[in-house]
């Protein structure tokens, strides 16, 4: 039999689930990716992720031809509508049935449905597994066979359950002889940026590493310092984090690989390693909200609230709102902490967790601006973004999800700032003309007294924004929106 095994967020040619499955079932495979135009589309034309993508698709052909062996070996690459396009190829390469991994995310899910109906309807098979989680949707149930929607049991039964055979790599190679040629007709380079539609972005600029290659060189990386962790990953200014997330993605690297390393250091007692693997399970955690708790999110992005009390609040959809949200978007609060972390997101398509929760919840409560607003511009603008992941977030910030920091708990921006850039040091990067500043103001420039101000040159409401808000006000403005919840209980 043939088989098409078709990558979508698995961009990778070893430990891929359905690449692995099509070798080991069918004596001839072949491998293509869809650039989907319903999923385009909707995309602003200059994409870090789709240059990402693009980039990492010439890696991912190099491996296949090595694995098959010639150089005709390589990637099929296509563009068009899924349900159509797929359904073609296959038929076109005269394949019995079309191998992919699992996608869970509402828009995924529908597009796979069609595309599975279109199959059927010409004899053809659409198998799909799990690949890019250790444990996804029904695996980590309660005792009572219900999943879980509070992290910390959660991650205690899936660090009970995880072990060798979980989290083993897919023996790809030992199967590598069926991969299959390119038929002539698809043999052609994947198509560039400006074929797709697209512009070059700052990806270059930045020095993301692309690619199985990039997802490896950052791992290795990584892995020198995995020790602090623990200790690091709470400072924007500090290299702390592994900076993984855009390869968790689109799977350039594998899920299996990073949770293995992870555990093996962890159980030799490395402490930041085991904080480090307490972040894969949340990804897994959030992964199975999504696929068990639908209504957080449909296939329009529209979500509820994971606890649907929290539906009942109001959020500030007037056009002061309205403005508030576009000075939040464009990080002209006047809170240099959150002001800073929106520039480091709008320019390098990436945001420091611990600054996704105090922007996050600075829109949510200190702004009033409903969290999906926020949801849908992280949504746009980051390189990782993830539905799952993404979701949990905003609604973790906005007290409604699972797990939630409960609704009186409002991050305070300035003391934030104080406690994890103390020096300013990150501020500084985006804001340079807050180094004028001593570091104690820098936080808060609208307290600096006015002769420290004129010593610096520093003219404020010129030089940076007054705050848009009293943060104090908009802390007593939140209580009051959330107390519609409270009296409801
Ligand atoms: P590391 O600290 O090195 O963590 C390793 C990996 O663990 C990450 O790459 C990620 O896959 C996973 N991880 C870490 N924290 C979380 C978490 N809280 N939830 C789920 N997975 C986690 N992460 C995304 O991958 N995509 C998103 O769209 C996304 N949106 C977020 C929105 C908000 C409001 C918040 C508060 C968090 C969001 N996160 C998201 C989680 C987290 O901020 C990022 O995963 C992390 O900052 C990515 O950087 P890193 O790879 O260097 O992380």
């Amino acid at each position: 039999a043939a088989g098409l095994a078709w990558f979508r967020r698995d961009l990778r040619a070893h430990d891929q689930a359905a690449l692995h499955h099509a070798l080991r079932h069918c004596r001839q495979v072949h491998a293509a990716f869809l650039f989907d135009t319903d999923i385009l589309e909707a995309l602003p034309r200059r994409d870090r992720r789709v240059e990402f993508i693009r980039e990492s698709l010439v890696q991912l052909d190099v491996a296949l031809r090595l694995l098959g062996g010639s150089p005709r070996h390589g990637l099929i690459v296509v563009h068009g509508r899924a349900r159509e396009e797929i359904p073609r190829l296959a038929r076109q390469l005269g394949v019995q049935a079309v191998f992919a991994n699992h996608d869970d995310e509402p828009a995924a899910i529908v597009r796979d449905a069609k595309v599975r109906g279109a199959l059927a309807d010409i004899g053809i098979a659409l198998h799909d597994g799990k690949d890019h989680v250790v444990f996804g949707r029904r695996e980590v149930l309660t005792q009572a066979g219900t999943p879980y929607s509070v992290f910390t049991p959660y991650k205690k039964a899936w660090l009970a359950k995880v072990d060798d055979f979980y989290l083993r790599a897919y023996p790809i190679e030992r199967h590598a002889s069926a991969l299959a040629p390119r038929p002539e007709a698809l043999a052609c380079d994947a198509p560039s940026l400006q074929d797709l539609g697209f512009e070059v972005t700052n990806l270059k600029d930045l020095a993301i590493p692309v690619g199985t290659a990039g997802g490896k060189a950052l791992f290795d990386d990584f892995l020198q310092r995995i020790d602090h962790y623990g200790s690091a990953r709470d400072f924007p200014a500090v290299k702390g984090p592994s900076y993984l997330s855009v390869h968790l993605r689109f799977g350039t690297v594998s899920i299996r690989d990073l949770a293995r390393q992870a555990q093996a250091l962890a159980s030799r007692g490395n402490e930041g390693a085991a904080t480090w693997l307490g972040e894969l399970v949340w990804r897994d955690f959030y992964m199975q909200v999504l696929a068990n708790f639908p209504h957080v999110a449909d296939e329009h992005g529209q979500g509820h609230s994971f606890r649907r009390e929290y539906d009942r609040v109001h959020f500030d959809h007037s056009a002061k709102g309205k403005a508030l949200f576009k000075a939040w978007c464009e990080g002209r609060t006047g809170y240099p902490l959150v002001d800073a972390a929106m520039l480091q997101l709008n320019t390098t398509g990436y945001m420091h967790n611990r600054l996704r929760m105090v922007t996050a919840s600075f829109l949510c409560k200190t702004l009033g601006v409903d969290w999906r607003w926020g949801e849908r511009y992280f949504a746009v603008q980051l390189n990782d973004y993830d539905l799952a992941a993404n979701n949990g977030g905003w609604q973790w910030a906005a007290s409604c999800g699972t797990d939630a920091q409960p609704y009186f708990r409002i991050f305070n921006p300035v003391t934030q700032s104080r406690r994890f850039d103390p020096e300013g040091k990150f501020i500084t990067r985006y804001l340079p003309q807050l180094a004028a500043l001593p570091p104690p103001v820098l936080h808060a420039p609208w307290t600096a007294r006015p002769v420290d101000l004129e010593a610096a040159g520093f003219v404020l409401g010129r030089d940076y924004p007054m705050p848009v808000v009293d943060q104090d006000e908009g802390r007593a403005r939140a209580l009051e929106r959330y107390a519609v919840v409270k009296t409801a209980k």
